[in-house]
């Protein structure tokens, strides 16, 4: 399985990190390996020391698809849950200086928690679902699929015509404003709606 995410998708994050809107959705990947599942630990990497926190809802693909249109986007997916796009910030801000690849950023090991995940049809409407990240039992982001500049519909259709989706794969969507560092004894935790999902501990 692969896992694709899109960057700058909430206006609010992308004023936060003094980005441009873009004019097409940005797209990176994680490894498999990147995967942290049943709220393991997360063991603060010696690499970086400014690890970010970026809560994002995640789409689980459940049918081949190439080229999909965005009228039938939905049916591709089955799935909701909500993960942590784990972000080594530093590293980031030194390769976007120099237009270098975020891979060493956004791709190292367990940069990917993620929770269960629930039927889409336990939502009523796919495009108001609010979810929501604590950092040590305070709420630090905020967020709602009615601001998503790229909605599921158009991101799967946008990422299908460049690779193939497949059974199992994972789309992180985008995280709001708030974003900011951890450090070893903090606590996340990531709720949809009203229901916690979501735990990971910073070791
Ligand atoms: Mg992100």
């Amino acid at each position: 399985m692969k896992i694709i995410c899109i960057g700058r998708n909430y206006h609010a994050h992308i004023k936060e990190l003094g980005n441009e809107v873009p004019a097409e959705p940005v797209f990176f990947t994680k490894p498999d390996t990147a995967l942290l599942i049943r709220n393991r630990p997360f063991y603060y990497p010696d690499f970086s020391s400014d690890i970010h926190y970026e809560a994002e809802l995640v789409l689980k693909i459940c049918k081949v698809g190439k080229n999909i249109q965005p009228q039938f986007a939905h049916t591709y997916f089955d799935k909701i849950g909500i993960g942590i796009d784990f972000t080594a910030r530093d590293i980031q801000d030194r390769a976007k200086k120099s237009g270098l690849p975020w891979f060493r950023a956004k791709g190292f090991d367990q940069s990917a928690p993620i929770s269960p995940f629930l039927p889409k049809s336990d939502f009523s409407d796919l495009k108001n679902i609010s979810f929501s990240l604590l950092l040590n039992g305070e709420v630090v982001q905020k967020g709602n699929t009615s601001l998503m500049i790229y909605p599921f519909d158009e991101i799967i259709a946008e990422a299908s015509k460049f690779v193939t989706l497949r059974t199992g794969d994972l789309i992180f969507t985008g995280t709001p404003a708030g974003v900011g560092p951890v450090k070893i004894g903090d606590l996340l935790e990531g709720y949809m709606e009203e229901h916690l999902m979501l735990k990971c501990s910073i070791k």
